[in-house]
């Protein structure tokens, strides 16, 4: 099995059915198809055999889809890289990755070549411009396929884990074809007559899994967008009737704070996953856009997706329930399973957990246990219908005075106050007490509230240890490539606002 053949299949079945929209540009499935073949003969002229690493540094746009399913056709392992990295990150990809060849995007092409040049193992920059896929099309047609078994690794999707520097997650075929099959037939229940929304970056592993190869698995239609903006995002949505729409908690924000947001009658399902979605926000956004959001959760090294909630069996708050093939567990420090409603950390096994982390068995070794369970580093707890609820992330917890502090809990507070569009709660290095809480806020539009009044509110409602003793208002918080907040990258006031302290 080669994840490619999700392409080929439905290429054969839907030839002319739209895969792809751009703008005003659209590819259809044999036009994808065939343009992944020329890609994957275009790699056959540069000797690239299987198991070779080939490094994909695209934005969201077909020439993306054409070269990942052309790069798996020719046997080789997709190495995505964020478009947006500079020489010193690219180098680092393609060092460690040991990639031979390197498909960049025009614009990025100097910053490409500038980081291939100090590694002797890349042999040469492919740059693909706008139009690459039209241009591959006046080749030579080609229908190479390199047979691959389940267990050889399709894709290598850094991720920066729990700990220290990017690692790169070994997804194997199986890994990838299952978890678009379960996503698409499970859970999304896709069609090929849905139209699907492409705001999240494919190079990230639930853009990839659940936009990309989950909409070509059904033969649906996916609307791409390079770079998310929200009221672009809602035009387009509109414009071209999507029907589901999977994004990151603060997209959903985002759509909140457009006014005059237009109605999206077709859109029959959305789904969150990547971080915690504060429930004020999904009820606030289901009682406006009159959709249902099922919240999951996964990983990069779990294909992503391990848990979902359903359509008719739902919890929000949760992120639902392990998905067909994969079992989850809440275990403790040593790695034993937990009863019942304790907190521990998520343990996961089944087909969506990745082989290892490539040339880093000792990584691997921490996370993965022989018998399979992958210990993702996030603390939770299971009820006792089998849903899953995520408390925090193990690094993200704060010890105040001995005591622990999950920010995700704080946060839920902050964010049913009407004024706070986003919140971010983080521990603060204190003398005494080891760390403070403080709370980082981005206001609505026009909002009046002040620091110590939003200090109060969190106060009236939490254990005293608890509410944060710091709160600073920000323009907006700072957020990574797929609209995740990152946490690390907030920067607490040297100088606390006034009265607050
Ligand atoms: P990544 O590998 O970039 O996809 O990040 C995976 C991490 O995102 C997990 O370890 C969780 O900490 C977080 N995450 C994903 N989904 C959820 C969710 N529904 N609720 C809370 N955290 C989530």
């Amino acid at each position: 099995m080669n994840l490619a053949e999700i392409l080929i299949h439905t290429a054969s079945v839907r030839p002319a059915r739209a895969a792809l929209r751009l703008g005003d540009g659209v590819v259809d499935y044999a036009e994808l198809n065939e343009a992944s073949g020329r890609v994957a003969s275009l790699l056959g002229t540069y000797g690239v055999a299987a198991g070779d690493r080939v490094g994909v540094m695209l934005p969201n746009v077909p020439e993306f889809a054409a070269i990942y399913y052309g790069v798996l056709r020719a046997g080789g392992v997709v190495v995505p890289m964020n478009p947006l990295l500079k020489t010193r990150e690219i180098e680092f990809y393609l060092g460690d990755s040991g990639a031979r060849l390197v498909f960049a995007w025009q614009p990025a092409a100097d910053e490409v070549r500038a980081a291939a040049q100090r590694l002797p193992g890349v042999e040469a920059v492919i740059v693909a411009p706008s139009g690459f896929v039209a241009e591959l099309l006046s080749y030579e047609p080609s229908d190479l396929l390199v047979q691959r078994s389940p267990d050889d690794t399709a894709v290598i999707l850094y991720t920066s884990g729990t700990t220290g520097r990017p690692k790169g997650a070994e997804l194997t075929h199986d890994n990838l074809t299952r978890n678009a099959e379960v996503t698409q037939s499970d859970l999304v229940r896709l069609s090929a007559d849905d139209v699907v929304f492409g705001g999240l970056p494919l190079f990230h592993s639930f853009g990839q899994t659940v936009t990309l190869n989950t909409t070509v698995a059904a033969g649906a239609t996916l609307v791409m967008l390079p770079r998310f903006d929200a009221r672009t995002a809602l035009a387009l949505m509109a414009e071209h009737a999507v029907t589901v729409f999977a994004g990151v908690p603060t997209m959903y924000s985002a759509f909140l704070a457009v006014d005059d947001a237009p109605a999206l009658p077709r859109l029959r399902l959305c789904l969150s996953g990547g971080a915690a979605l504060p429930v004020e926000v999904l009820r606030q956004f289901e009682d406006r856009f009159g959709c249902a959001i099922l919240e999951g959760y996964g990983l990069s090294e779990t294909s992503p997706v391990a848990s979902f909630n359903l359509v008719d069996q739902r919890k929000p708050g949760s992120i639902g329930t392990p998905v067909t093939g994969v079992e989850m567990r809440v275990v403790d420090l040593d790695g034993n399973p937990l009863p019942t409603g304790e907190v521990g950390e998520i343990a996961i096994r089944g087909h969506n957990v990745m082989k290892g982390y490539w040339r880093r068995p000792d990584a691997t070794a921490a996370v993965l246990s022989a018998d399979g369970w992958f210990r993702t580093g996030d603390v939770g707890r299971v009820d006792g219908d089998g849903f899953y609820v995520i408390v925090d992330r193990m690094k993200d917890l704060i010890i105040r005075g001995g005591f622990n502090v999950y920010p995700r809990e704080i946060e839920e507070v902050l964010y049913e106050h009407p004024d706070v569009a986003e919140a971010a709660v983080i521990g603060l290095p204190h003398d005494r007490l080891g760390e403070e809480v403080g709370a980082a806020v981005a206001l609505r539009p026009g909002s009046t509230t002040t620091e110590t009044e939003l200090r109060e509110y969190v106060r009236g409602q939490v254990a005293a240890y608890k509410y944060p003793r710091v709160v600073w208002f920000v323009e907006s918080l700072p957020k990574g490539p797929t609209g995740k907040i990152l946490k690390r990258e907030i920067v607490a006031p040297s100088d606390p606002p006034a009265g607050v302290q």
